[in-house]
């Protein structure tokens, strides 16, 4: 082969860093609204049309640029924010990479007016190349507007969600910003309809017009937040919101550790919703991490465990604040006289043999479970495990495990997060392809998930991945653990065959053992 190595042209090395610094109308809002904090400004509206893929507005009034900065700022890797490695350590600004400006210029038609309050500047680019630089008249402050999005990367644009899902996507966005800049004015506004809208206002109260009521405060150290009542969790994470010196991050510690907080306050399946912020010393923080990835790590993961959940449980013990008396109809603590009783554990408590029978399980041998019954039984437990599984899934029933770190997988199918979470598998897209999985219904093993995913996706049939799943697992039960699959056997509807039709257990009465003995 006459292959030979060949320097890409700039304009193919922007498009490319493009699609990982932006990569959908969601994730460059961010990125703009970003510099407009950088940039101080106190008022940000945006306008978008078919969900910002046709167009995104966005207008501020902070510092603005002057003319010169105004042609620099969109080549790659253009930054006011930092100039030595050094500054790296002690950053307070949002962005500093100086790439996100030129990677949407790079993918879009741009449009860029801005003012320093001395002299406006107008600039359009198109796919990146500067094509008008002209003064105009405007207030400082700036005003960025991108249309045509991924018009020279058809397959981006076939790969981005439907303008509603977007939209959906760009309010969350917003919301969550908004969130942390209570003092910042902002408006979202899509086809002449108003989706956001919020004024400065003290962090309680812009968190409560975001989110609804929020009475139980923390106060701890490093910590501040607020907790949403424990009756009013949801089904999803979707009401969770943790900040690390105000940038929007995700952790499955922290939101465990919450929950882990409200006790028994709240039902076993069900996410409380907050707003968290964890003020800790720039340096301490990873922030040279990919611009799109906000899962963040921890040094010390037992100790921020600790810390939220203690946060949180005091914040039921001091109760609602003070400074609101009305905004409770009741005391917090009958709230524990209502809530459920503590959730089953699946491996650390003792089992209880309170079946009507009495049993005792003997032994574990080539995949199967001896059990001492009125008879000796004999039980598949790969067959037992299929059947747990299918009707978990298929009925969205049983409890569902949050993992430590979400695994990843890499899939393309359209619509398989939805099939997916209709299982009671939590995920969600991180990339164009890639999916975050959250949390898993207890005998979907981890390690295994990949396997499960395969079997799913080759037949959508949840009978024949439970089958596989179950046939294949790694995962080796031990006697204690193949007794709990037996007695959740029993909570099925069918107990007596897997989803493939195979006998699950059966009865070795004397009568039958004597005849095996005998041949
Ligand atoms: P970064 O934010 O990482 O520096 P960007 O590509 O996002 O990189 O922006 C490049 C530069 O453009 C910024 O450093 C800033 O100087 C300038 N800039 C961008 N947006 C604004 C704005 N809304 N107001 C003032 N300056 C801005
Ligand atoms: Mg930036």
């Amino acid at each position: 082969m006459s292959q030979k190595i060949a320097r890409l042209p700039e304009e193919v090395v922007n498009q490319i860093a493009a699609g990982e610094v932006v990569e959908n109308p969601a994730s460059m809002i961010k990125e703009i609204i970003e510099n407009s904090l950088d940039a101080g400004a106190r008022r940000i509206s945006v306008w978008i049309e078919g969900g910002g893929i046709q167009l995104i507005r966005i207008e501020d009034d902070g510092c603005g640029m002057n003319p010169e900065d105004a042609a620099l700022c969109l080549e790659r890797h253009a930054t006011s924010k930092i100039r030595t490695e050094k500054d790296l350590q002690n950053l307070s600004t949002m962005g500093f990479r100086g790439e996100a400006l030129a990677a949407i210029a790079a993918v879009s038609h741009l449009e860029l007016m801005t003012s320093d309050g001395c002299k406006g500047t107008r600039i359009q680019a198109q796919g990146g190349r500067i094509a008008v630089v002209e003064p105009c008249a405007r207030n400082q402050g700036t005003t960025i507007v991108v249309r045509s999005l991924f018009f020279n990367v058809p397959a981006r644009l076939k790969f981005l969600k439907s303008s509603a899902a977007s939209a959906a996507q760009i309010v969350r966005i917003v919301e969550t910003i908004a969130l942390a800049h209570p003092e910042v004015s902002f408006s979202l506004f899509s086809e002449n309809k108003t989706l956001v809208e919020v004024f400065p206002n003290e962090k309680k109260k812009r968190i409560e017009s975001l989110i609804g009521p929020m009475p139980h405060e923390i106060k701890q150290g490093s910590i501040w937040g607020l907790l949403a009542p424990a009756e009013e969790a949801k089904q999803q994470r979707r009401g969770q919101y943790l900040f690390i010196n105000r940038r929007p991050v995700f952790s499955p510690l922290v939101s465990r550790a919450v929950k882990a907080g409200y006790g028994t306050r709240i039902a076993e399946h069900a996410y409380p919703s907050f707003v968290l912020f964890l003020s800790i010393p720039p340096g301490e923080v990873d922030v040279n991490v990919h611009p799109q990835k906000k899962e963040i790590r921890f040094a010390d993961e037992g100790k921020i465990f600790r810390l939220f959940e203690q946060a949180a449980s005091s914040a039921f013990e001091t109760g609602p604040s003070f400074t609101e008396p009305l905004a409770f109809t009741r005391p917090v603590f009958a709230l524990a006289e209502e809530a459920p009783p503590p959730p089953h554990r699946m491996h650390s408590t003792p089992l209880s043999f309170d079946f009507p029978l009495i049993e005792k399980p003997l032994a574990i041998a080539e995949g199967f479970l001896f059990l001492q019954s009125e008879s000796l039984l004999l039980i598949d437990l790969a067959a037992a495990h299929a059947r747990v599984l299918f009707e978990s899934l298929s009925e969205k029933k049983g409890a569902v495990q949050a993992l430590m770190w979400p695994l990843e997988a890499i899939v393309d199918d359209e619509g398989i997060a939805e099939e997916l979470q209709s299982m009671g598998i939590e995920c969600r897209w991180i990339g164009r392809r890639t999916l975050a999985v959250d949390a898993l219904p207890a005998f979907l093993n981890g390690a295994d998930f990949p396997d499960f995913l395969q079997a799913w996706r080759e037949g959508k049939r949840i009978d024949l991945a439970a089958s596989r799943y179950a046939r294949g697992a790694k995962q080796r039960f031990n006697l204690d653990e193949a007794y709990l699959l037996w007695k959740q056997l029993q909570q099925c509807r069918e107990k007596r065959y897997d989803p493939a039709g195979k006998l699950i257990w059966d009865r070795m009465d004397p009568s039958r053992l004597k005849r095996i003995l005998e041949g």
